[in-house]
């Protein structure tokens, strides 16, 4: 029995599992940047026992995997993953509303989190107005816009352990910050969230969704390849704006361009390496540094098989632990 052992071969994750196996799949088409490289295994577990076998079974031969949500927030490598990548399929895709509060398994995109909540009433989440992705990654990231962000109403979460346990956590399990939670990186896997919202007019709700969609229009890149803001705004300061002054926006490098529209967004032209990216975060790091001696912080996540003697001065706030 495969479990039992402490080697696996991917191949046999295809019997293990009743959920989809793909081997040796690219990733770029999962994620908004479309680029990288394959990963060995790519594995959509069918619901939280399969998921469970498989982390314990992974954990058990020591095999690296990591967590794919919308892949909205990534970087892939070029390089690609030996590992395995897993992405929450349908089976957990879902939304249940609970008085003021809504459950949503954690593959569930934000959007239609949104749309159930809108119409049951309930408010405190119309910031996800034009965030890609899906709930568990915007838990996992504390996504949000302006002032407002997820972590506040956060009720209780459900994680499956690196050895297959599926636990319950309540809100004071989680601490969050910006852009930064304690789940990141953690090697617990996300299925279910709750939220607790508050009551309000629907027309309240409507105005400030439709302001948050107004806000973002014409603002930031609309069809080109993107992962949103490659680097979180420093204390009192834009990161766009820090760009911009240093004569980066517009800047070309590979198939990668530093976006026209919004200088904090780097778009994939087609045919953009991970490296291309990269290498323009270094450049405008670089020119910031020199003129305003400000360390730009990278919001955008690497992830996959860098080498990373290579992005370790980029990605210098990230823990190598992926
Ligand atoms: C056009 C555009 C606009 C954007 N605007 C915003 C914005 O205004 N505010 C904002 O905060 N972000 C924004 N983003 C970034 C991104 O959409 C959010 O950060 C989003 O919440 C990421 O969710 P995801 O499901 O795509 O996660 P991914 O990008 O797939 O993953 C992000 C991280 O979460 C982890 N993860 C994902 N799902 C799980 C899970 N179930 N369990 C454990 N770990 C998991 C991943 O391992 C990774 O570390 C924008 C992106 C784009 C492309």
């Amino acid at each position: 029995m495969l479990l039992e052992r402490e080697t696996v071969d991917f191949k046999e994750l295809k019997v293990l599992l009743k959920g989809k196996v793909l081997l040796n799949e690219p990733v770029g088409p999962y994620t908004t940047y479309h680029l990288g490289g394959k990963a060995a295994a790519f594995v959509e577990p069918k619901d939280v026992e399969d998921l469970s076998e498989l982390l314990r079974c992974l954990s058990r031969a020591r095999v690296p995997y990591l967590m794919l949500g919308g892949g909205s927030n990534v970087l892939f490598a070029d390089e690609g993953f030996k590992g395995v990548v897993i992405r929450l399929g349908r089976g957990f895709h879902g939304i249940q509303i609970e008085g003021d509060r809504v459950r949503a398994k954690a593959g569930t995109q934000l959007v239609a989190v949104l749309t159930k909540a809108r119409e049951a009433n309930l408010g405190g989440v119309e910031f996800f107005a034009g965030i890609p992705g899906t709930i568990g990654g915007a838990v996992v990231g504390n996504a949000g816009a302006k002032k407002a962000w997820i972590g506040p109403t956060i009720e209780e979460l459900t994680v499956v352990t690196p050895s297959g346990e599926v636990k319950r956590l309540r809100k004071s399990d989680y601490q969050y910050g910006y852009r930064h939670s304690s789940l990141k990186m953690s090697g617990n896997v996300l299925v279910e969230v709750v939220l607790k919202l508050k009551k309000e007019p629907k027309a309240e709700i409507e105005r400030k969704v439709k302001e948050y969609f107004k806000v973002r229009r014409g603002k930031q890149p609309k069809t080109e390849k993107n992962a949103g803001s490659v680097f979180k705004n420093p204390e009192g300061n834009f990161a766009g704006r820090l760009t911009e002054s240093v004569g980066l926006k517009g800047r070309k490098a590979g198939g990668a361009r530093v976006s026209e529209i919004h200088a904090n967004f780097i778009i994939n032209e087609g045919g953009a390496s991970a490296h291309d990216v990269v290498g323009l975060m270094r450049e405008i790091q670089k020119k910031v540094f020199a003129e305003y001696q400000i360390r730009l912080e990278p919001e955008i996540l690497p992830m996959g098989d860098w080498d990373w003697s290579e992005i370790r001065d980029v990605f210098w706030n990230v823990e190598r632990k992926f």
